[in-house]
């Protein structure tokens, strides 16, 4: 019998969801917790007003996106029919794992899908709101989409939805509206992550030094 027990390694918790559903206040909210680190993607996109460089993505231009993508550095990418690339650079991820956090990716089904095929421990998350009707109620008060953009979100939600049903994700939260629909949310998240870190699997050490 041996009392080792090696450093635990954070979880990769991927958080997708509709637009409008609460994903970034969240995942901002859970950044604030020591135990949580919230990725910051690289994108192609252009900067919104407000927005701060390396602190809400890290801007690139098409040609150093490319440049990273076939250095291999990405952890997982997206790229939309709009032309706009969005990834996860692995140097955000390891250092933060190694420390035994948790990484907070907040992305789309198709790259949380490629997190989970070379990180098969990573936890799947749905952020939904409590129905289509209060989506599209949030999406309109934002008051900053033309009537056609609110409804292509409404349908490309859909569509998130059940391919996250389709590719079995493994938890699903809801976001009440309010301020204690968001504190339950995040009470949630910290909740499953708890349970998850109590898997037989992820405790290995401890069992073998009973052998
Ligand atoms: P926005 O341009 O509004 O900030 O983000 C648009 C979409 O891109 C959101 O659904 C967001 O989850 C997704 N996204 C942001 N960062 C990443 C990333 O690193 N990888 C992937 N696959 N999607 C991302």
């Amino acid at each position: 019998m041996s009392s080792a027990k090696k450093p635990e390694r954070g979880l990769i918790l991927v958080i997708s969801g509709p637009s409008g559903g609460g994903k970034g206040t969240v995942a901002n909210r859970l950044n604030e917790d020591p135990d949580y680190i919230l990725s910051v993607s690289a994108t192609t996109r252009a900067m919104r007003e407000g927005e701060i460089p390396d602190v809400s993505y890290h801007f690139l231009t098409r040609e150093q996106f490319d440049a990273q993508l076939a250095a291999d550095n990405f952890l997982e990418h997206n790229c939309y029919v709009t032309g706009d690339c969005y990834g996860t650079l692995r140097s955000e991820s390891e250092k933060v794992l190694a420390s035994g956090k948790n990484l907070i990716l907040e992305i789309d089904v198709n790259g949380g899908l490629q997190v989970k095929k070379k990180y098969p421990d990573t936890v799947l998350i749905m952020l939904l709101p409590p129905s289509p009707e209060e989506l599209e109620r949030r999406l309109r008060t934002r008051g900053t989409e033309t009537e056609e953009k609110i409804r292509k979100r409404l349908s490309f939600a859909s569509e998130e939805v059940r391919r996250m049903k389709e590719n079995h994700y493994d938890y699903v939260v809801c976001n009440e509206t309010g301020p204690e629909g968001l504190e339950a949310a995040v009470s949630d998240i910290k909740a499953l992550v708890r349970a998850e870190k109590l898997r037989l699997e992820r405790n290995r050490s401890l069992l073998d030094a009973f052998d």
